[in-house]
């Protein structure tokens, strides 16, 4: 079932709630309602500056962040939603530093929580490479709403698929 592609590891009662909201057409007004303002975070340097007061504030003792930016990259949204493992991907023959972030473009046009979200999960891995419990736990402690926002990231890309947008229309 496509409409439910990003709930896959959902237990059955959650897919139904969730099919039944995409099903009864409220699935943007939902999330206007739950996030009703777009972020203004929409450069590179922005985002580098974002991400380093995120990191600031939570993860002092970890290496600098060398970059990051916005990209057009259809696999890190599924990376953003816990499906991958950390490994060094090779670049045109050169390792990619693993202290470059990269977030999704889409997520210029998301709200602030779900941006935040991404960013958390990646200044995650800064200290822990799996998506285990302790990872979790760091994300929480960035984000205490971190496992909500994820999933609500997840709607947000069926709504997305549907051809539509938050803020645009
Ligand atoms: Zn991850």
């Amino acid at each position: 079932m496509t409409k439910l592609k990003y709930f896959q590891n959902y237990p059955a009662t959650i897919k139904d709630q969730v099919l039944s909201l995409i099903e009864s057409g409220k699935l943007k007004s939902y999330l206007k309602n739950k996030y009703p303002n777009p972020h203004h975070i929409n450069s590179d340097k922005l985002l580098y500056q974002y991400a380093n007061d995120l990191k600031k504030q939570y993860m002092r003792n970890t290496p600098q962040i060398s970059k990051v930016l916005y990209e057009k990259q259809k696999d890190l949204i599924n990376n953003a939603l816990g499906t991958h493992s950390f490994v060094s991907r090779n670049h045109g023959g050169k390792l990619k530093s693993k202290h470059e972030i990269r977030i999704a473009m889409f997520l210029k046009e998301a709200p602030e929580e779900m941006l935040e979200m991404l960013v958390v999960h990646e200044l995650a891995h800064f200290k822990e490479k799996d998506h285990n419990k302790a990872f979790y736990k760091l994300c929480q402690y960035m984000q205490p709403d971190y496992h909500q926002v994820e999933f609500d990231l997840r709607l947000y890309l069926v709504l997305l698929d549907q051809g539509e947008s938050l803020f645009n229309n």
